[in-house]
């Protein structure tokens, strides 16, 4: 009996010293899992506590100083912390805010892929796609696509190739079209770059795109760099006052040094477009840089018909439709109002459920650009552009 009862209690007890066991088991699981995330938090909250390090451009090494350059431009003479290792002109540093001591080296790898900014193309323009510019198609096989197609030939009768050229005339005549047959043409790879964004999109990193861009065209050679809307980047200056404008003169400068780096005879070439040389500065135009200067002008009569066969090439015209006569009535149109009114035109046949454009609708085209042409002011063309 009294083993019994004694068995019963010792039962009594280990189940109750195993509930215990079990409930302090489950409370450091728990415990446990607190003390991490706490952990965690401090961690994070650690990170929101350290002020953020500032990166800036080594300019100059003297022992254990340097002088550094911050993004707004202005230089530093500051230490070097002892853990950053050996440092040298060009290296991308970060620094103490308060101090501006060198705490870092950026790694080696790019700060950003200059690709993603710049537009690289192999463009398959023939020079059948462009009408009414023989003669600047001429130059332009001449100073570009001859000494990249056949620079022994240069060196044997001794004469040197620009290294670039500058084509200038109002927006929407063929400028991008020529650039990007002469790289067809070459089979060079194209590397399109807006100078006007160039100096608002990247602040601060203008002069290092523009160097970027420049090794980006060594490496993919043969190249021809097209600079869009130089005048952005090119424009004399009376005085440089603000930050922004020593920004876009640094990228100028680092563009002068560019194309003065490489040779004549190199496979990469530079060409620059503008609707404003009147207001260029002239050390881009300077010999030995974008010294041939090629206008693009408007179409005349018998070019508005080349132009306009070229872009209704693929359309079905009506009897009615007589081409030479329908170029007399586009005065003063550029390249791209001509295609803009061959667009038009054909969307009037639509309307009507047409499948061949008609002379009508032609009319109707170019009035509407014309109209647009006067109402926005240009922007119509940039549409269709
Ligand atoms: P912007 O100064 O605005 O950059 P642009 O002079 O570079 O203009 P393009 O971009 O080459 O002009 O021309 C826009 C479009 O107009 C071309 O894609 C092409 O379809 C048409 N175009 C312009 N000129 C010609 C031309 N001479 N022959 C055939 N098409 C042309």
């Amino acid at each position: 009996m009294t083993t019994n009862t004694n068995n019963k209690e010792k039962n009594i007890l280990d189940s109750v010293i195993y509930s215990y066991t079990s409930d302090t088991n489950q409370m450091n699981e728990e415990n446990r899992i607190l003390k991490e995330t706490v952990n965690k938090l401090k961690e994070e909250l650690d990170k929101f506590k350290t002020t953020p390090l500032m990166v800036c451009d080594v300019r100059d090494i003297f022992g254990k100083d340097a002088i550094i350059r911050l993004p707004n431009g202005n230089q530093f003479y500051v230490t070097v912390s002892e853990e950053c290792g050996k440092l040298k002109p060009g290296d991308v540093v970060l620094t103490d805010q308060k101090n501006l001591t060198i705490i870092r080296k950026m790694p080696l790898t790019k700060q950003f892929d200059i690709e993603s900014f710049v537009i690289v193309e192999k463009p398959k323009v023939p020079w059948s796609a462009i009408g009414g510019l023989d003669l600047q198609v001429q130059e332009i096989k001449e100073v570009v696509e001859l000494p990249l197609k056949r620079p022994e030939l240069f060196k044997k009768i001794g004469i040197t190739p620009p290294k670039g050229i500058l084509l200038y005339g109002k927006p929407g005549t063929g400028k991008t079209l020529l650039a990007k047959a002469v790289a067809a043409s070459t089979n060079s790879t194209f590397i399109e770059v807006v100078a006007s964004e160039l100096v608002q999109k990247f602040i601060g990193e203008g002069a290092k795109m523009v160097k970027e861009i420049f090794e980006l065209a060594r490496k993919k050679a043969p190249s021809i760099i097209f600079i869009d809307e130089l005048d952005a980047l090119a424009a004399r200056r009376i005085e440089i006052g603000t930050s922004g404008e020593r920004e876009v003169s640094r990228t100028f400068m680092q563009l002068l040094a560019e194309i003065d780096g490489f040779e004549p005879l190199d496979n990469v070439k530079v060409i620059g477009a503008t609707n404003r040389k009147d207001i260029l500065d002239p050390a881009v135009i300077r010999p030995g840089r974008l010294d041939r200067l090629i206008h693009i002008p408007l179409p005349k009569k018998e070019a508005r018909l080349e132009i306009l066969k070229i872009h209704s090439g693929s359309m079905s015209l009506g009897k009615d439709v007589d081409l030479s006569n329908l170029s007399a009535d586009m005065e003063d149109f550029s390249g791209a109002e001509i295609k803009a009114a061959c667009t038009e035109a054909g969307y009037f046949a639509i309307r009507e459920n047409r499948t061949s454009i008609i002379r009508r609708d032609f009319l109707r085209g170019i009035e509407k650009v014309k109209q647009e042409e006067e109402a926005e002011g240009g922007d119509y063309m940039r549409m269709f552009g």
